[in-house]
């Protein structure tokens, strides 16, 4: 069996330190936001060249958090991508405010910048027979468009040049959901480094992932820093007992802290052996299928890697070519978001945004991790190309 994901060599490589670390923390009984989560906290905001970082319990968590410290409420609508995983749109409902999808680019299946601003445009003037008007807000009028959740799909950096020059005249937040871009760069720069607040997720199939659920939270904005730690424990104030507002349990394990802290020391090898891999990938499958595009400029973090088959059927075969020969693949994602059961209120329906609704039917990922052998990832490519 070749694994979509292999975490099992990894945690060899750190279980005799870690255990030594956790055996200490047993003794000083230190569970939870204990001497190691705070040393995780300022390495993870060294390395990432950002004034601020709050950990938390989990990705989703951390998105939440964030949509709570920046004051979104019923009739905000917060924008975001139909291509990704649940959480993204799921923290914005959970917080009383509206998801409005916008479609992505057909090659870095990211959010696109042009429907973004059509998408602002059509909401401003209550444009209602534009394809991605939710029917939820042509029967609420009264709503404030307030930000967007950008999402690097796959490890991806989204465009942010245009993103933020888009959100700046329209005055809307950027927050960054980085859960699979842990490590990517955008034209240089670290994932904390564009976007008013970033996210992160620490579960253990992510590019850094722990042994159980953990998050982060990065920002330079000292206010939101603040509340966000107040959030973090039920809207702590500044006696334990006091609370000046609601809040969370978000806290994170301090035995996911010391997991973390060994896994950082192999990240950058690891990184690498993942962006050899995608490039061997890319030599490998020769033109054949059409990949991610990555600017030249950015680094990708793959979280995974994607191909497009020619349509549903036709990955169909393929998927079913890798598992006879028990080897690992998953399709992310293979129903967009607008047309989940669960934003079905949102009263979208199929058509709407029609690059995710083709992505869908073609993707598929194959196996991808830093501890991939050559002949294994020959052997994938081979019975895509046989
Ligand atoms: C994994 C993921 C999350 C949620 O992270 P958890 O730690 O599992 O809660 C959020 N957004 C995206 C894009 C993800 O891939």
């Amino acid at each position: 069996m070749i694994p979509l994901i292999d975490l099992k060599y990894q945690a060899q490589k750190i279980k005799k330190q870690v255990l030594e670390n956790i055996s200490a923390t047993i003794d000083n009984a230190d569970f939870i936001m204990g001497q190691k989560v705070q040393e995780l906290e300022t390495v993870l905001a060294t390395q990432n060249a950002v004034e601020h970082c709050v950990s938390c319990s989990s990705g989703t968590d951390a998105l939440i958090m964030s949509l709570m410290a920046l004051g979104i409420e019923k009739g905000d609508v917060v924008l975001t991508t139909p291509f990704t995983f649940m959480a993204t749109a799921e923290a914005i409902t959970l917080c009383g405010g509206t998801p409005v999808f916008v479609d992505v680019d057909p090659n870095t299946f990211n959010i696109c910048a042009k429907s973004l601003e059509k998408t602002l445009s059509a909401l401003k003037n209550k444009h209602h027979e534009f394809a991605g008007f939710p029917d939820v807000l042509k029967q609420s009028p009264d709503f404030n468009v307030k930000g967007i959740i950008t999402v690097d799909l796959f490890g991806n950096p989204c465009h942010y040049d245009k993103i933020e020059s888009i959100c700046d005249k329209h005055n809307l937040f950027i927050l960054r959901d980085a859960a699979q871009s842990y490590g990517a760069r955008y034209k240089g720069k670290s994932i904390a480094e564009n976007g008013d607040i970033i996210t992160t997720s620490f579960f253990p199939a992510k590019p850094l992932g722990a042994f159980g659920d953990g998050g982060a939270i990065f920002t330079n904005n000292k206010k939101l820093t603040d509340d966000l730690v107040s959030i973090r424990v039920h809207g702590q104030g500044p006696n334990k007992y006091s609370n000046i507002r609601i809040g969370v349990n978000g806290r994170l394990d301090t035995i996911q802290a010391i997991v973390l802290l060994e896994k950082l020391k192999l990240f950058d090898a690891e990184l690498a052996a993942r962006q050899k891999l995608a490039e061997s990938y890319a030599e490998m499958l020769d033109g054949r299928f059409q990949l991610q595009e990555i600017s030249e400029s950015d680094v990708c973090s793959w979280a995974q890697f994607s191909l497009l088959a020619d349509n549903e059927e036709h990955r169909r075969l393929l998927l079913n070519k890798l598992s006879d020969n028990k080897v690992g693949h998953s399709i992310y994602y293979p129903t967009p978001l607008h047309l989940q059961p669960a934003f079905e209120y949102l009263g979208y329906s199929v058509g709407c945004f029609p690059i995710a609704e083709d992505l869908s039917t073609r993707i598929f990922s194959i196996p991808m991790h830093p501890y991939l052998s050559l002949s294994d990832a020959e052997k994938a490519t081979g019975l895509l190309l046989g």
